[in-house]
């Protein structure tokens, strides 16, 4: 009987502590990514959740793998439960509208991560990279490596690939891109071949690598039977890997027909590997324990009612307002550098890129 009274009393006092460190939990924060099936996402999240936990948060991830009415359940159940904040990576930046008119209705303030959700008045903040730069230092990179692995080559052939039309970013990319090849174009230094210029037409829709190997395969068996192509301008390491698998099964990259220069973005394990194999010529790295940090910061600001930092007032217009942003800096990746950048900085471990 005394045994039992114990177990009891013990019984209350440990719900009244769950009680009251849930108590002291600074807030919910809901958590929405994209999709798992890049490795910067999961990253992502996983920066996000670790870093929110050391600083008092509970948080509620989820991935949406790239469907839009999943992601929009997601978030509408995220504000149902009570979060206090959201951290949105949208798979479509424009479709969130009424789902942001019920968080804001809810007093749920909202931070676009990484990319900008468009067409609301409900978007708070916006924690990203300095996205035109992310493109200069792609076709940057694209040209060192056609002046280095093509020198007598005039003019080069290069094609142009673009990321999700419904991703702002994708925009930003391929204009800073373009910001450095165009004026190469104009003065016939660079050629494309194909013809294919313009977001229209280079786009590819959900990042898909399969979509980029296809109009690879495409591009090359209707532009490439008397040339060569020197260098294709590829937005991110998943498309990147698509279009080297169409290059290397018409034989560039074995034998007397040298690789062209590819480029990529976000540093992922795979594509590192492809660069210090000699296949991928680049990436962007993007550190994502930085986002996390800008965008534990932006929360903690919002918590206590004061002005979250931000670095830029003026870049990204999401078509109802000019949302303030903290840009933070990309960084170009290579086989020269990869070891000092991504395992120096601790991000992978010299193992992983084994
Ligand atoms: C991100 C890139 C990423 C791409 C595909 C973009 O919005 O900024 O880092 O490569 O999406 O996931």
């Amino acid at each position: 009987m005394n045994f039992l009274k114990m177990a009891g009393a013990l019984a209350v006092s440990l719900c009244a502590l769950t009680a009251q460190l849930h108590a002291e939990g600074k807030g919910l924060i809901g958590i929405s990514m994209p999709t798992k099936s890049s490795a910067r996402w999961i990253d992502d999240g996983n920066n996000m959740v670790k870093q929110f936990q050391a600083a008092g948060y509970d948080t509620d991830l989820q991935y949406a793998e790239d469907d839009i009415p999943n992601q929009l359940a997601q978030i509408e159940n995220m504000v149902t439960k009570g979060v206090n904040v959201l951290v949105i990576a949208a798979i479509d930046g424009t479709t969130l509208s009424n789902a942001l008119d019920n968080a804001a209705a809810a007093g749920v303030k909202v931070i676009a991560y990484d990319r900008l959700i468009r067409d609301s008045g409900n978007v708070d903040y916006y924690a990203t990279f300095d996205n035109f730069k992310v493109g200069v230092i792609q076709a940057t990179s694209l040209v060192d490596g056609l002046k280095a692995r093509f020198p007598d080559v005039k003019p080069w052939n290069v094609e142009l690939f673009g990321g999700s039309p419904d991703d702002n970013n994708a925009y930003f990319f391929y204009n800073g891109a373009m910001s450095v090849l165009q004026p190469m174009i104009d003065k016939g230094e660079i050629k494309i071949p194909s013809g294919q210029t313009g977001m229209d037409k280079v786009g590819t829709l959900r990042w898909d690598g399969a979509v980029a190997q296809a109009r690879m395969d495409n591009i090359l068996s209707a532009n490439y039977t008397q040339s060569h192509v020197n260098g294709v301008l590829a937005p991110y390491d998943g498309l990147s890997i698509g279009i080297l698998s169409s290059l290397k099964g018409v034989g560039y990259g074995s034998g007397d027909l040298k690789m062209p220069i590819v480029t990529g973005q976000d540093a992922e394990v795979q594509s590192v590997k492809s660069i210090v194999a000699g296949e991928q010529y680049s990436s962007v790295f993007k550190d994502t324990r930085e986002l996390a940090k800008v965008t534990v910061g932006m929360v903690d600001a919002l918590m206590q009612d004061k002005e979250p930092p931000v670095n830029d007032t003026k870049t990204y217009n999401n078509g109802v307002k000019i949302v303030p942003s903290y840009l933070l800096d990309p960084v170009e990746v290579d086989k020269s550098n990869y070891e000092k950048i991504l395992v120096g900085s601790g991000y992978y471990t010299a193992d992983q890129l084994k």
